[in-house]
C-alpha cells in the first residue's frame, strides 16, 4: 500500500495540547481498519515535558513545518 511517508522520514505535526509544531522520525507505519484503511505514524518525541510514544495519523502528518 502507498503511503505518504515511510520509516525514516521526518515528519511534522500540530500538538493540540501545546499548540505548536513537533517533528519526528517515522518508527513504524500502521494500518487500521478494513475496507477503508486508515494510516497512522508511530513516533517518538518529547511532548508535554517527557518522551512519548504518539501516533499522527495520516491526515495531520506534514513534510515541513508551517
Ligand atoms: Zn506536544
Amino acid at each position: 500500500m502507498k503511503t505518504r511517508f515511510s520509516i525514516g522520514d521526518t515528519i511534522f505535526w500540530y500538538c493540540d495540547i501545546e499548540q505548536c509544531t513537533h517533528q519526528a522520525k517515522v518508527k513504524f507505519v500502521n494500518f487500521a481498519g478494513a475496507g477503508y484503511p486508515d494510516i497512522n505514524y508511530e513516533v517518538s518525541t518529547v511532548c508535554c515535558g517527557k518522551e512519548q510514544t504518539i501516533f499522527v495519523d495520516e491526515n495531520d502528518a506534514m513534510k515541513e513545518e508551517f
